[in-house]
């Protein structure tokens, strides 16, 4: 059987990112840069005021006081040179007028009968913002494969740029297979359950920004899953869930190859998780997810979440692994390494990791419990007190006293 990190290689050589697209600025926050970004101007595009005070020529302060013959409020300008002997008032963001290269800030200033008087020392420049000290015209702001954050936004915005060249969102089938499941919303019913994966996986394709396209429940019938996979190929990628293991109505894996598909591997030494193929199915990767609920989020996270970001452009595509302390023993007597639920709390400065509680395949409150997961080796135990690297899937956290 391979492992975990084996199964990733080989799902990440089959994986290329999308094309480009262009969206309005907004919509382009979370997306990934499929451009260089280079600034048509300056920024500042002048010398401007950093400081609601007064500019005058340095070289002036010598001759006494500065008569105070004129205001700059923000958003105007003055083109004529400051006389010598004069200042000016001037608020923050307006530009230096000609004549002047010295700013006072207006509490630096005692102001009497219209002159001003300086109380501390002042410096030749002192706050002037240089035209172009931010950005200068023609320099690479942002490049191509950058994660567009709230401050690269800005920053577009400053270039006076109203939309953006992006990476695509993945469209992802989400199919979920089984003659046990019921759509949510229904009454539970001897030997039905509810499919709560179709949700969980969508909710964690939207959380990465994937587009999930929902196609419902096939039948445990293998020309009704040929089917419905055959709909799902219309997306970037496909997700099935269930349906893959060995029992006598788990028909994900002949449906694949009755599509022509070409399974890259089937079965992963991992816990929970081990009944999962990922196939390249008419050019399309298609990831069949084990059935139970928590198997089936911890596939998604070891395996569809870092091809999907890769599709959109991401490059950092897994998530942060920290070291942290176990609060109690961890044990793993299987033969497989195991994917330990655990809960992560920020006390005095450090991890502190406990597992979930009962570790099921089936029981998803040993996910909504926690937030992290620790990989242990087969034949493993840890004491209380040891370190232990914690992939975090998500950061809220309980923070205790700093
Ligand atoms: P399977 O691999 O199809 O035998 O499914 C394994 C287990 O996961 C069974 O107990 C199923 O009832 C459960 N399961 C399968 N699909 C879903 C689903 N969509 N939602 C919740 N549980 C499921
Ligand atoms: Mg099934």
């Amino acid at each position: 059987m391979i492992t975990i990190e084996e199964a990733r290689r080989i799902i990440l050589s089959a994986i290329h990112p999308l094309g480009g697209e262009e969206v309005p600025l907004l919509q382009a926050l979370g997306r990934v840069a499929a451009e260089d970004v280079v600034s048509p101007w300056d920024i500042p595009g002048a010398d401007h005021s950093a400081m609601d005070g007064y500019a005058f020529a340095f070289a002036s302060l010598s001759a006494g006081p500065l008569a105070v013959c004129d205001v700059i409020h923000a958003g105007a300008s003055r083109d004529e040179p400051v006389p010598k002997g004069c200042a000016v008032k001037i608020m923050t963001g307006a530009p230096i007028p000609p004549g002047c290269d010295t700013v006072v800030p207006v509490e630096d200033v005692r102001l009497e009968r219209e002159r001003i008087f300086l109380r501390g020392e002042v410096r030749l420049g002192d706050h002037i913002r240089r035209r172009g000290e931010d950005v200068t015209a023609g320099a690479r702001v942002i490049p191509a494969g950058a994660l567009l954050r709230p401050q690269e936004i800005g920053m577009l915005s400053s270039l006076g740029r109203t939309a953006a060249q992006v990476f695509r969102r993945a469209r992802c089938g989400v199919l979920s297979t089984g003659d046990e499941l019921l759509q949510p919303g229904s009454i539970p019913q001897p030997g039905k359950i509810i499919n709560s994966n179709s949700y969980s996986i969508a909710a964690q394709l939207l959380e990465a920004g994937g587009e999930p396209v929902m196609l419902g429940i096939a039948r445990d019938d293998r020309e009704e899953t040929r089917r419905k996979i055959g709909e799902g190929l219309q997306a970037d990628l496909l997700i099935t869930t269930g349906g893959v293991s060995v029992g006598d109505r788990d028909f994900v894996r002949e449906a694949l190859l009755d599509l022509g598909g070409e399974i890259r591997f089937w079965k992963v030494a991992m816990k929970p998780g081990k009944p999962v193929a990922f196939a390249m199915v008419r050019g399309k990767p298609v990831f069949a997810l084990p059935g139970n609920p928590v198997a089936a989020m911890v596939a998604f996270e070891q395996f569809v979440r870092p091809a999907l970001l890769t599709l959109m452009g991401h490059t950092q595509i897994l998530r942060p692994v920290v070291r942290g302390v176990l609060t109690e023993p961890v044990r793993n007597r299987g033969e497989r390494p195991h994917l330990v639920r655990v809960a992560v709390r920020l006390a005095e400065g450090r991890y502190q990791v406990a597992a979930t509680g009962e570790q099921g395949s089936a029981r998803l409150s040993s996910l909504t419990s926690g937030n992290g997961l620790v990989k242990l080796p087969p034949d493993t135990a840890l004491a209380a007190g040891s370190e232990v690297e914690v992939q975090l899937l998500d950061r809220h956290f309980e923070m205790g006293a700093p």
